[in-house]
């Protein structure tokens, strides 16, 4: 036995490492220490969700922003980008059509649009839960105040996502300009929670200037703020951004992450991520086998894929949702796991 594996069984045990003991574990594992987790997590998702994978519709329904984040594709000083905003109409639309595919959850995520004001968002919101009153609701709109994260909350929004990219205050103050604060994002998320959200946090693997002490401080914040969701996936560069020469993150270390999170918390939710998917051409399969539990298919009209462009690659901007999901249905199958059309809420 490594060190790397007993550690990776003490987590088991103890769901808790000290930080010590996550350097240790980042720095060190190898690809044996890497199936070790992934086994365990398996077993883990097998025994609490079974073999069903749970499904999120994607309605990017703007690539606004009023942010400048480094790293992002749709930051708002990326003039090359072709900026669109769909209708509350066109919004509907797209969740009725993944209706009858098979979605149960819509998430909704975009830009920080502030043309989309709080009294719309929650139109749109009371429109689709009426519509679809089986259905569940998942916002990725980014930082607002908690008044707002209230009122969305009180119209039926179930679920919020909303990555923390780094719970090391200096990392991210090097990831975003100056006029964004670590301690807001933070503070949102607590709001989330208290109001009762579903509440997703999750970080870039390999993020510039990420260390593994950035990432042992990310699974002490898991352990501790306890998220319903986890979004994990690799760092992607894209070419209009300050940080278009970086690195990718890195694969495997992305698939260890997903392993060590699913065993930390063990009825986690936990998405194969497209960016996963486009690293590796069976990466969101490889993550599922890791210990994901979810993949979140795009549901937004065609004519607009390409322009909500994070990073460069980004796979699935040509299909139909129709397509998407009959592609991901057959992934699925291919490695022993089926698609669930249910809501797929946090146990
Ligand atoms: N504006 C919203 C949601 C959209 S961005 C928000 O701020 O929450 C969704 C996530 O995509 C981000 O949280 C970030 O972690 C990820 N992302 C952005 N740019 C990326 C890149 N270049 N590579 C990989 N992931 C990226």
């Amino acid at each position: 036995m490594s060190r790397v594996t007993e550690l990776i069984d003490k987590l088991n045990e103890q769901k808790h490492l000290d930080k010590a003991e996550w350097v240790e574990v980042l720095e060190n594992f190898t690809d044996e220490d890497r199936e070790y987790a992934a086994g365990i997590a398996r077993s883990i998702s097998l025994g609490i969700y079974g073999n069903k994978i749970f499904i999120r519709g994607i309605v990017e329904f703007s690539n606004v922003c009023k942010n400048d984040c480094l790293y992002c594709g749709i930051r708002r000083s990326n003039t090359n980008v072709s900026r669109y905003r769909l209708t509350d109409d066109e919004i509907a639309d797209c969740c009725d059509e993944g209706y009858e595919l098979g979605f149960r959850t819509f998430v909704l995520q975009s830009g920080e649009d502030k043309s989309y004001s709080t009294e719309r968002l929650c139109g749109i919101v009371r429109r689709i839960k009426a519509a679809h009153p089986d259905c569940a609701v998942t916002l990725s709109i980014g930082e607002l105040e908690y008044e707002d994260y209230k009122a969305l909350r009180e119209a039926g929004a179930d679920r919020y996502l909303l990555r923390h990219e780094t719970a090391d205050k200096a990392h991210y103050e090097k990831l975003h300009p100056a006029e964004m604060s670590w301690q807001h994002r933070m503070d949102c998320l607590k709001a989330l929670k208290d109001l009762g959200y579903q509440t997703g946090a999750g970080i870039m693997v390999g993020s510039p200037y990420q260390t593994v002490g950035c990432i042992a401080e990310d699974m002490i914040f898991f352990e501790s703020f306890k998220p319903e969701m986890i979004g994990i996936g690799p760092f992607l560069p894209h070419k209009d951004t300050p940080f278009r020469d970086e690195p990718k993150g890195s694969y495997e270390l992305t698939l260890f992450l997903l392993s060590l999170c699913r065993i930390l918390l063990p009825d986690v939710l936990l998405p194969a991520t497209t960016a996963l998917g486009t690293i590796a051409p069976l990466g969101r399969e490889e993550g599922v086998k890791a210990g994901a539990n979810v993949i979140m298919p795009n549901l937004s009209p065609t004519a607009v894929r390409k322009k909500y462009m994070l990073y460069d690659n980004k796979i699935c901007t040509g299909d139909e949702s129709a397509q998407c999901r009959g592609c991901l249905e057959a992934r699925m199958k291919s490695i022993g796991y089926e698609v669930a059309v249910t809501r797929g809420d946090h146990i």
